[in-house]
């Protein structure tokens, strides 16, 4: 799973690390059921299908990668349990940017603009949610802090033992 507000480069990491195949994202998802990814009435059934995705490529043990803010507990449970009962190990990657670097590239994104206050909140629960991170059962947790760390990143598949 990723997790960050809006702003902080997750799709962007995703499009470049992973295959489009191995990625759900949750504004894709609501664009499919609404035609919009803004439409936030969209997001009950656009999570549904996220889930219901994620169980059926799990199943297949398909390394899937969850394109979500990720930033509240309960959100990261459920993915977490998904993994659980197909008996899958889950990854969180954090992206622990400063929030004035998301509210810069949200001001500036020409796709899909969040009010600032929302990206403000998402920002605060992300930083609450690192604390504890660790303690929520993921195999393991990769804190990216800073765009040179994001650039860095090197991900490796080892085939048949952890995803990332
Ligand atoms: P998300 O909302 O977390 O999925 O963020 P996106 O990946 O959509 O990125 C938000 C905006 O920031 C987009 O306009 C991206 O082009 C830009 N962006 C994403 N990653 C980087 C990066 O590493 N460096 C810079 N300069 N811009 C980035
Ligand atoms: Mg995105």
């Amino acid at each position: 799973m990723l997790i960050g507000p809006s702003g902080a480069g997750k799709s962007t990491f995703a499009a470049r690390h992973f295959a489009s195949t191995e990625v759900l994202s949750s504004d894709a998802l609501r664009a499919m059921v609404a035609d919009d990814p803004n439409d936030q009435a969209a997001t009950d059934a656009a999570f549904e299908l996220l889930h219901t995705a994620l169980g059926l490529r799990l199943a297949r043990r398909r390394l899937t990668v969850v394109d979500a803010t990720n930033v509240e507990r309960w959100a990261r449970a459920g993915l977490l349990a998904i993994a659980r009962r197909h008996h899958r190990p889950a990854t969180a990657i954090a992206f622990a940017l400063p929030v004035a670097v998301c509210l810069e590239r949200n001001a500036a994104r020409l796709d899909r603009r969040l009010p600032p206050p929302a990206i403000r909140r998402q920002h605060r629960l992300m930083t609450a949610s690192l604390a504890t991170l660790a303690e929520e059962g993921l195999e393991s947790v990769w804190r990216l802090d800073d765009a040179t760390a994001v650039a860095g990143a090197r991900l490796e598949r080892v085939p048949g033992q952890r995803s990332v």
